[in-house]
């Protein structure tokens, strides 16, 4: 049975109240749709550690900048709802809100989805029209993303808050695959004190190791061969890493080459520490290495986890 849809926000927080009310816990799955089995998977393990799940589907606008792919990001809204009908194991109910940045007057004109190609403004940017209130994680919203993406931390943690405060989930499920992300709401909700519970999920990946993704639909047949030089590569460092290889710029260099060698226009490749997402020159400890690259005009990141202790 396609699970039940509700499309505004005060209707959102009564579904979730009256789940609290009879005792039921809630878990959170925020996503921008076109699912696909990284999303599904973030479901089942929220209908395996919860009573009833809310899945999200939602196209911030707040996280893209004006040159971005907002007007592109794909979308199938009935296939999403299919695929979550063929999940047993519990209770989905899908959040679908049209516009989460409508307090009506003012704020509707400018964030009404048209006037401004669906973008959504800060007030300081657009003399006091936009949107006031951000929430910015100073520190790691800076680097690997957030250096070619500047105002999409701030969209994230913010959207994720309202969504927090409206589903007002007991825990919330972030895929690794969007690494800065999980780190960043797991650092806020710590810093805010929300009583949420964050979980990061594993990558789900295709077969031959490209990272899941909803932009994967909008590489060529050709562009999406080239882009598994992502993963292989990632998949070699790592390898390197445990045959005692630990120095971060060669292990960088081997990556970039590879993308490049494929075609690819990299935007990052970089070697971080897993919590601080601050950059190692020499692994010692748990790092994460992370890669933002283009192939023709998709954007697409991939990282892996390397968990050592020498
Ligand atoms: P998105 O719809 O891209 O905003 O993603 C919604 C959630 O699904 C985020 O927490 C993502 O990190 C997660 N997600 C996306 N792709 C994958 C994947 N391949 N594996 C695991 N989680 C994923």
């Amino acid at each position: 049975m396609e699970p039940e849809v509700i499309r505004d926000k005060d209707s959102m927080r009564k579904w979730s109240r009256a789940m609290r009310s009879q005792g039921k816990t809630i878990g959170l799955v925020p996503t921008m749709g076109y699912l696909h089995e990284g999303h599904l998977s973030l479901v089942r393990q929220s209908l395996a550690l919860t009573d009833v799940t809310v899945v999200s589907i939602y196209v911030n606008p707040g996280q893209f900048s004006p040159t971005e792919d907002l007007s592109t990001y794909p979308s199938d809204f009935s296939g999403d709802l299919t695929k979550l009908a063929a999940l047993s194991g519990g209770k989905v109910v899908v959040f679908n809100p049209k516009n989460l940045y409508d307090y009506g007057g003012e704020t509707k004109k400018i964030n009404d989805g048209g006037g401004n190609g669906g973008r959504v403004v800060s007030c300081v940017e657009e003399g006091g029209l936009g949107h006031e209130t951000w929430i910015r994680v100073e520190r790691l919203e800076k680097g690997l993303c957030g250096k070619s993406r500047p105002v999409f931390f701030r969209g994230v943690a913010t959207i994720v808050t309202k969504l927090f405060n409206i589903v007002e989930p007991d825990v919330a499920l972030f895929g690794k695959k969007d690494y800065q992300q999980w780190r960043i709401i797991q650092r806020m909700v710590r810093d805010l004190n929300f009583g949420i519970e964050i979980v990061g999920s594993d990558i789900a990946r295709e077969k031959d190791g490209l990272a899941m993704s909803s932009r994967n639909v909008r590489l060529s047949d050709e562009e999406r061969q080239r882009a598994l030089s992502i993963s292989r590569s990632l998949a070699m460092a790592k390898a390197s890493v445990a045959e005692g290889k630990t120095n971060c710029a060669e292990l960088k260099d081997m990556i970039i080459q590879q993308v490049v060698g494929s075609a690819g226009r990299v935007d990052y490749v970089e070697i971080v520490d897993q919590e601080t997402l601050e950059g190692v020159e020499e692994i010692k400890s748990g790092v994460v290495i992370c890669v933002a690259a283009w192939f023709g005009t998709v954007r697409l990141i991939d990282n892996i986890e390397i968990n050592v202790s020498l």
